[in-house]
């Protein structure tokens, strides 16, 4: 019998995550999932509870995040935690087989790809910034007191309603098996906002 997670709906998924979020926040880290017994669990099949698309950037892993282990998380990381085609059928391939439970876009504080899109220095990531680009226009006509913050949730927000272009994706959140949301990651603080939409 292959390893299942044990997380039943998307409330307590999200709930594990900001669970561990705060342990991480506060220092009270449990370093779950890493022994050689959860190895052996898992080599025949993963069963992630969550789908975490964040920030190639170095500061924003998610497993030290949300303080969880091996067999955990589905990550896909990419600069601006874009989703183009690839990462989609990423996306596709763990809802459509692993049975997680939640989905979570999560950008950060001071992200180089946003800012890029903000300050038009975009030379080297044509296809980065076409992406970014309508969540950095919207955050403009917004006049936010921080234009770059601003743009870094909405483009999390926005990236997030992508997802919905896929009827796979879109037919588990109809059926509330799973859930999407997008976030944002504090530098200093540590701590995981849960965005509006
Ligand atoms: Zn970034």
């Amino acid at each position: 019998m292959p390893f299942i997670h044990g997380v039943h709906s998307p409330k307590a998924a999200l709930k594990r995550l900001k669970d561990g979020n705060k342990r991480f926040v506060d220092e009270k880290l449990l370093h779950p999932d890493r022994t050689h017994e959860r190895r052996i669990t898992l080599v025949e099949a993963q069963s992630p509870f969550a789908v975490i698309i964040t920030c190639s950037d170095s500061r924003v892993v998610p497993e030290v995040i949300f303080d969880e282990g091996l067999g955990d998380l589905f990550v896909i990381r990419i600069a601006g935690n874009i989703i183009g085609s690839t990462e989609l059928e990423s996306v596709e391939f763990a809802v459509g087989v692993l049975s997680p439970r939640i989905i979570l876009v999560m950008g950060h504080e001071n992200c180089g790809a946003v800012d890029a899109v903000v300050k038009g220095q975009t030379e080297g990531i044509p296809y980065i910034a076409n992406l970014i680009e309508p969540s950095v226009v919207k955050a403009k006509s917004m006049h936010p007191e921080n234009l770059l913050e601003s743009s870094v949730k909405l483009n999390a927000l926005q990236m997030s309603e992508l997802l919905l272009k896929s009827s796979l994706i879109k037919n588990a959140v109809n059926s509330k098996t799973i859930a999407i949301y997008g976030g944002y990651y504090n530098l200093k603080t540590g701590s995981v906002d849960i965005l509006e939409r």
